[in-house]
């Protein structure tokens, strides 16, 4: 039977448009002992994967030209070869943008949907959740009292790190590209309060008047002038959990801010980069305390879910113009 995949075509100058992806019709190989059948449910898009086609060496190799877009997937298993999974099964794991693949039962894990809605294991517990979770908990470490302010904090990752920033005592502020997503901050997710980059006139002045105490964490989504706006308020001893930088990922040249080194060492900040990929060993750890947290009723969830697996490279291309409200997820 005939499964269509979404291959990368070209390598994007700046922002990926529709030129960038390829539709192909595609066979299934034979199920193997071990192996898995599997049919897509829901398809993450991550701004990552704008990194992934540049064919530069960094901690994930490069897309191939010509071969799969590679995501997290929730997917149903259709036929098991493996022990342990039956038909009906939900797992996810990284898998090829397909309509469906055969893979390895080792490269996937099984989903429990009674927890949470299938998708949240893209979001909240997957791999955006464990990046707030240890941003925050082993490299922000936050106290009570102390102030965290958040760049990117109505997607993905920046809604779970406000509402742990809650959880452990502290004041959070959260920066955000619209009206309707400072609300969402304040009026559901618990923010203290939230700042539209876009409208704001002075962003370092409204950054300030959020922030009586200065700022203590700064959670960096997103760089560039937000970043600079942020760090002019840092605290001595303020934690920098540096976890990416979307504002910079379509650039073709690589921006001069303000040199910060001398703030950062007459403050003695702490400014780390990460990849959640650090913490593998703690992941298990990480899964339970945010599984707890959901079903205690302390952590909620907002997900863009857009229909249709031809979507996926509109859904992938929203994140650079902020058209998604928490986790951008395609279903099949
Ligand atoms: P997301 O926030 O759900 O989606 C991206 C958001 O970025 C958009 O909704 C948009 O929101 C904002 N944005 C886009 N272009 C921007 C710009 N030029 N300036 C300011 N904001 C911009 O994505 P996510 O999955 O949570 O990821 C957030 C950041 O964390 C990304 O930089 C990502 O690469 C990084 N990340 C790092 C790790 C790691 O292991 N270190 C893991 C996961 C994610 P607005 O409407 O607010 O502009």
């Amino acid at each position: 039977m005939d499964i269509q995949q979404i291959v990368l075509r070209s390598r994007p100058q700046g922002e990926p448009t529709a030129g960038t992806f390829a539709f192909e019709k595609s066979v299934l190989p034979p199920l193997q002992p071990g192996e898995l059948h599997l049919k897509g449910q829901y398809y993450s898009v991550d701004p990552y994967m704008r990194g992934r086609m540049n064919d530069v060496k960094s901690y994930a190799p490069p897309f191939q030209i010509g071969q799969p877009i590679v995501g997290g997937v929730v997917a149903e298993v259709v036929e098991s070869a493996a022990t342990g999974f039956q038909k009906g099964d939900l797992v996810t794991g990284r898998m090829p943008w397909a309509t469906e693949m055969i893979v390895t039962a080792k490269t996937v894990k099984k989903i429990d949907a009674a927890l949470a809605p299938a998708s949240y294991y893209l979001g909240l517990l997957g791999m955006p959740g464990l990046t707030a979770y240890f941003g925050l908990m082993a490299i922000g470490r936050p106290k009570p009292g102390e102030t965290v302010v958040i760049s990117g904090a109505a997607g993905a990752v920046g809604l779970v790190v406000g509402q742990i920033a809650k959880i452990q005592g502290c004041r959070a502020v959260g920066i955000a590209g619209s009206d309707e997503k400072t609300a969402m901050l304040t009026d559901r997710f618990g923010f203290d309060a939230a700042i539209n980059y876009k409208t704001e006139k002075n962003l370092s002045q409204a950054v300030g008047a959020a922030c009586p105490l200065g700022v203590d964490i700064y959670f960096d989504n997103v760089g560039g002038e937000i970043s600079d706006a942020v760090i002019a308020h840092l605290n001595f001893h303020a934690r920098i959990p540096l976890c990416g930088q979307i504002s910079l990922y379509n650039s073709k040249e690589i921006p001069t801010g303000p040199r910060i080194q001398t703030m950062l060492l007459t403050r003695s900040v702490l400014m780390q980069g990460f990849i959640v990929g650090d913490f593998q060993d703690r992941f298990p750890e990480a899964f339970a305390q945010l599984g707890t947290w959901l079903r205690e009723g302390k952590l909620t969830y907002e997900q863009t879910i857009i229909d249709g697996f031809e979507n996926l490279p509109r859904a992938l291309m929203g994140l650079f113009s902020g058209q998604n409200k928490g986790k951008m997820v395609v279903r099949a």
